[in-house]
């Protein structure tokens, strides 16, 4: 009687599951703020891969840690970087038929600053700049459809550049792959783990001059039917427990397909819970899912992808 009368439901197919892709070979690196989570070299991502098909889940989503990093985040766009490298023995293997391979769009992880966009020097201070960014980012897509991508996902909110990634992807002959736009990113405390995993820490200043106020929910929905008239595909609402109100605002507003990111310390913080023995972790790594999905997302990133699918 229960299931038949269930208003939401969960599905391996609904979870994306980050990868944190390395330089070298049978690399697996632990995370230590995120137990369970490892950077992988290329063939050790491929075997992740393979086991998160079997299980059903959804899709990867790809993140990249390159070999050196200079100020234009050179390492993003090279179409021999190390989320390239991934995408094309991804694509090569069985896996790729199961899952839908999705680029995290971003500099943060390549620039020597640290941060998403170009550091120009302002008045005062250090500044970032919207406008040269964009180019790069557009480079970056086009780069990643270009060696296997299903979808690309632009993570670093400067001002135009979903516009910019469609207009270079139709150009660069990649019209069919589609964006899925982080359009509402809060800068946000819960993402302190990740850095460690993806080693992107801003090296001077934060990133709320381009992430959104965590106090603004009109703004954030504004940003978002920007980035819908813009070109995006989907839309990705990030973290997902603080802002469960904005993701059901979101869907209620915009008929895009939507998912939600819960994001690293939203993971580490239950990780630590269960590590004390303070809450029962199959449970509460089922019901942290379900309530992203009953606010309506329609599907979630998250670290505990492969787990979820084997306790679904
Ligand atoms: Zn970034």
């Amino acid at each position: 009687m229960r299931a038949l009368v269930r208003e939401t439901t969960l599905e391996p197919g609904d979870l994306i599951y980050p990868l944190f892709l390395c330089p070298g070979e049978g690399v697996r690196r632990a995370v230590g703020s995120m137990p369970g989570v490892f950077q992988l070299s290329v063939d050790e991502a491929v075997k992740e891969a393979e086991e998160a098909a079997r299980l059903g889940v959804g899709g990867l989503l790809l993140f990249g840690l390159p070999e050196s990093k200079d100020e234009r985040g050179t390492g993003a766009w090279d179409d021999d970087g190390i989320v390239q490298q991934g995408l094309r023995a991804l694509r090569a293997s069985a896996a790729s038929k199961k899952l839908v391979l999705i680029g995290d769009v971003c500099l943060c992880e390549y620039t020597s600053h640290g941060h998403c966009g170009m550091i120009v020097k302002g008045r005062d201070d250090f500044e970032i700049d919207n406008d040269s960014s964009l180019d790069l980012l557009a480079r970056t897509a086009v780069s990643q459809a270009r060696a296997g991508a299903d979808v690309v996902a632009p993570s670093d909110m400067m001002d135009g550049r979903v516009a910019a990634i469609r207009k270079a992807l139709d150009a660069a002959g990649c019209a069919q792959t589609p964006i899925l736009s982080y359009a509402s990113k809060f800068a946000s405390a819960f993402y302190g783990p990740f850095r460690e995993a993806a080693d992107s820490a801003p090296q001077f200043g934060d990133r709320k001059t381009y992430q959104m106020d965590g106090a603004n929910l009109r703004e954030a929905l504004r940003e978002i039917d920007l980035d819908i008239e813009e070109g995006a595909d989907m839309i990705l609402m990030k973290p997902a427990m603080p802002y469960l109100d904005v993701v059901r605002a979101a869907r209620e507003r915009v008929d895009v397909p939507l998912g939600a990111y819960q994001v690293s310390g939203e993971y580490s913080m239950l990780q630590a819970a269960f590590e004390k023995g303070w809450l029962d972790r199959d449970r509460a790594i089922l019901e942290s899912l379900m309530g992203i999905r009953r606010a309506g997302a329609g599907f979630i990133v998250t670290y505990f992808a492969k787990e979820a699918a084997k306790l679904l």
